[in-house]
């Protein structure tokens, strides 16, 4: 079975085809600026094989995956023969609500509780859906699978779900927390066990999805009992350009100070805060790393907030757990950046987590990096949310008997 993995956003695309008898990807891309000029195409006909650049006017995501499917077709740089080679197709949808607690075989009903959370997530929801009726409309009666970003959190009891505002807010505008990055968490978590060899519905792990969006989950017997992102992906530890926590009654007190509108004011909590808000300097945590080696005091402040807010979360979380057995890095600061996971990890040996330097000095893959005779494990361990993707796809399109 051959499976097309899409997660559209708003201008960019990016697709992986997996050979799902072997799970390896046989082609996977990139499409950049849909909808704006100097449109392109990034596609490899394999893992590790030289990119193609294919240059073109893409005026929206018709034309995005048409050119994904030329890519694929293609006599020289293509994967496959036939348009019927692909057997179903996966999305990554951000945002499922109350709704969806697993991935599902999308309907028409699907599209239309899809649309209902629009409202939950405006900037990301519609190019999901507009990913799915255009998938409709090039490969007709191609199987699709929707696999949520908010699924795996949707385990959360009320009390973590819950915020102490009036409930009727909850009942009436669907204000909880739903969580994000869950098809990372789940698998991120679901591996930390195959390595430990011990099993999923028994284990307590912490996972810590660190990229220029990042979140903490707590996953205790293979469920997400509480995570940081909430209503939004604004909420939790410090990101890029993301506040992550703070005292709501700082957001009134600058709407007046500043005479922002609630529209200002969104944007900079989102878009002008976090690392590049309090180091003045980049929303890249090498940036930040690299300002602070020479000496820049914010950049310093900055890396130091972050690791102390990843921090606190953990020790939150293994409170909440009654324990952990492993803690997980992923993502782009989670699998690279050293001195992050040093300075989260450092002085955690109260908990029974005894922190590796030397261990520590790898990037990008799969490694231990606690003492081997640590009580907690500290892992990097990538993420891979395509194949989930195209696992759950995979699973629902066997289940549907077609
Ligand atoms: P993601 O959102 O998962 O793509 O992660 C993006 C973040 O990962 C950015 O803040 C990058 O600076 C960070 N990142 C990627 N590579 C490295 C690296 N080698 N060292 C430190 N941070 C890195």
């Amino acid at each position: 079975m051959k499976v097309l993995v899409l997660n559209c956003g708003s201008s960019s695309l990016k697709y992986q085809l997996f050979n799902m008898e072997d799970e390896s990807v046989l082609a996977k891309g990139l499409v950049q600026r849909i909808g704006i000029d100097n449109a392109y195409l990034e596609h490899r006909p394999g893992e590790d094989a030289p990119k193609v650049t294919i240059e073109d006017e893409i005026p929206n995501h018709t034309r995005a995956i048409q050119l994904v499917i030329e890519a694929l077709l293609h006599n020289e740089h293509g994967v496959i023969k036939d348009m019927t080679e692909i057997n179903a197709v996966g999305h990554r949808v951000v945002h499922g609500g109350e709704a969806f607690a697993g991935s599902v075989f999308i309907t028409d009903e699907v599209i239309k509780a899809l649309e209902a959370n629009v409202e939950l997530a405006p900037l990301h929801n519609p190019p999901n859906i507009v990913g799915v009726k255009v998938c409709e409309e090039l490969m007709p009666g191609v199987p699709q699978a929707g696999v949520f970003d908010t699924a795996f959190h949707q385990t959360m009891k009320p009390y973590a779900y819950l915020y102490g505002i009036p409930y009727e807010y909850y009942t009436e505008h669907g204000v909880r927390r739903y969580g994000f990055h869950g098809t990372s968490h789940r698998y991120v978590s679901k591996r930390a066990c195959e390595i430990m060899g011990i099993p999923y519905d028994k284990a307590k792990v912490i996972t810590c999805h660190l990229g220029n969006g990042s979140s903490i989950a707590a996953v205790d017997g293979g469920k997400s009992v509480d995570t940081s992102m909430g209503f939004t992906p604004l909420e939790g530890v410090l990101m890029g350009t993301r506040s992550g926590d703070l005292d709501p009654a700082i957001l009134p007190f600058l709407m007046r100070k500043e005479n922002m509108d609630a529209d200002q004011m969104d944007n900079v909590l989102n878009k002008k805060s976090g690392m590049l808000g309090v180091s003045g300097i980049s929303n890249d945590s090498r940036d930040i790393e690299a300002a602070a080696n020479e000496g820049n005091e914010r950049a310093k402040i900055t890396q130091d907030m972050f690791c102390y807010r990843v921090k606190k979360y953990i020790g939150a979380y293994a409170a909440a757990m009654g324990g952990v057995d492993a803690i997980v890095f992923t993502a782009g600061i989670g699998e690279n950046s050293k001195p992050a996971r040093a300075g989260i990890l450092e002085g955690l040996e109260f908990l029974g987590c005894k922190f590796d330097p030397e261990k520590n000095n790898t990037r990008g893959k799969e490694a231990l990096i606690s003492t081997d005779d640590s009580k907690v494990k500290a892992y990097i361990i990538p993420t891979n949310e395509e194949l989930v993707i195209a696992r759950d796809t995979k699973e629902i399109i066997e289940g549907l008997n077609i």
